[in-house]
């Protein structure tokens, strides 16, 4: 059944435009092209469209959510809710504990439970967290990640390999449902769970013959599946057009191999289950905040100049209003206008998993990374964890190979005192494997020291 690949790229374009306006409305074309023009606005139209949006929410908060009504008692319809700008900073930030205690009261009453989407976390970083999320939240999720996916070569109907781990998402793979889907859609699969050699071997052969445009992967999985081809001297020969990296941290050696051996760019994409896609790289390498959709602040005195909590406020769930929700990211702003021409605000940095930035006795954050980067490639260090217990503790826990020497051992335990302090003892632990969560992320690094000093 060898297709031609224009005739099978122009069906899959036809089926995904069809299942679109099926899905989001006779006009889903227009809201693209509003979607484009809005992105591609001066700033001050950007914020101000924001702004508007930002307002109405809180409006729907207070007036129809039992917790908003109460927290936001201070408001006073006829006087502050109503003006052109409300001060979001008076109210508190929305913790993951409180999303578990006080679920129904977070839920707005003008959407009825039958209209609300269930959804949930992987907790990658401990129990799951439950929300909702409503109908219109998901069509303006998806708009989003259209228009975004756009900068990086992606378009309706291109052929795509997708790299994934998540159970979840990964759970209906092998039905007749989801080959249907991949068909129409024009994209087939790498199981990031299983990630073989023979599945790898695989999926190189299927590059050659398929030839797809773009990758779209667990940054994680992408790294193993290029060090499996570098490894092999398996050179991919079909011209991608971008890689989309995608629901966990980028590290930057896993740019630098990805970009080597695809021989094209990889676009960091962030984003979370609970508010959906928050910023995008473009081709300058700077990450654009989707203010569309999200409101982005740092929880910082100086959010220019010291990285904070994220803070994320989503603009098109109504079901279930997020206001300043403690997403679990760190990152700081920046005021700079962008080479690539868009005016959308740039995320000056985005630091990760708070769970992965590590803090010293003198209030300094290190990020996770700064050890991933150092350990990765290690010789007789098949694979680490760092865990950060407390300020004087941390364990490591390795999986050595035969080529481990106490040299080795010596140099570890220098770069984590380094940085975290020459009084910290760390306690090594030798393990047979580190296992994969459930999640499907893997954890280099965790820190159990949340608070900021
Ligand atoms: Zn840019």
């Amino acid at each position: 059944m060898s297709i031609p690949r224009f005739a099978k790229s122009s069906f899959s374009k036809a089926a995904w435009y069809a299942y679109n306006t099926y899905r989001k409305g006779i006009n889903f074309r227009t809201q693209l092209s509003e979607i484009d023009a809005l992105n591609n606005s001066p700033r001050d139209t950007i914020f101000a469209y924001q702004q508007r949006r930002l307002n109405q929410l809180i409006i729907h908060a207070y007036q129809t959510t039992p917790f908003y009504r109460q927290h936001l008692s201070g408001f006073e319809p006829s006087q502050n809710i109503s003006k052109d700008n409300i001060d979001i900073s008076d109210i508190l930030p929305l913790e993951k504990q409180t999303i578990r205690e006080q679920l129904e009261d977070l839920c707005s009453e003008s959407v009825s439970p039958k209209q609300r989407i269930k959804n949930a976390t992987g907790g990658s970083t401990g129990t799951p967290l439950t929300f909702y999320q409503d109908r219109n939240y998901w069509n303006q999720r998806n708009l989003s990640v259209y228009y975004f996916d756009r900068w990086t070569g992606w378009d309706f109907g291109l052929s795509q390999l997708i790299i994934w781990g998540a159970l979840a998402d990964l759970e209906e793979t092998g039905n007749w449902k989801q080959k249907l889907n991949n068909y129409w859609r024009n994209q087939f699969w790498l199981n990031g769970f299983q990630l073989t050699e023979s599945a790898m071997h695989n999926t190189f052969h299927k590059m050659e013959n398929i030839k797809p445009e773009t990758i779209l992967a667990y940054p994680s999985s992408l790294y193993q599946y290029a060090k499996f081809l570098s490894d092999n001297e398996l050179e991919p020969k079909c011209q991608l057009r971008g890689i989309i990296s995608s629901a966990e941290m980028l590290h930057p050696h896993y740019r630098t191999l990805a970009e080597t051996v695809f021989n094209t760019k990889v676009y960091n994409r962030y984003g979370g289950r609970e508010v959906g896609l928050i910023a995008m790289e473009c081709a300058e390498g700077r990450m654009h905040i989707n203010c569309r959709d999200i409101y982005l602040e740092i929880d910082s005195e100086e959010p220019y100049k010291t990285p904070g909590d994220i803070l994320i406020t989503q603009l098109n769930n109504y079901a279930m209003p997020f206001i300043r929700y403690r997403i679990g990211d760190i990152g700081l702003l920046s005021d700079e206008m962008c080479p690539c021409g868009n005016q959308l605000p740039v995320l000056g940095e985005l630091l990760g998993r708070s769970t992965a930035t590590f803090r010293t006795k003198d209030g300094e954050l290190i990020h996770g990374g700064y050890f991933t980067q150092q350990f990765y490639d290690l010789v007789g260090v098949s694979q680490f964890q760092l865990i950060q217990e407390s300020l004087d503790q941390c364990i490591l826990k390795l999986v050595r190979n035969e080529h481990w020497n106490e040299e080795t051992r010596t140099y570890i335990l220098q770069i984590i005192q380094t940085a975290l302090g020459s009084d910290v003892s760390v306690r090594v632990e030798d393990v047979d494997e580190i296992a994969l969560p459930k999640s499907g992320k893997r954890e280099y690094t965790i820190s159990k020291v949340t608070e900021f000093s």
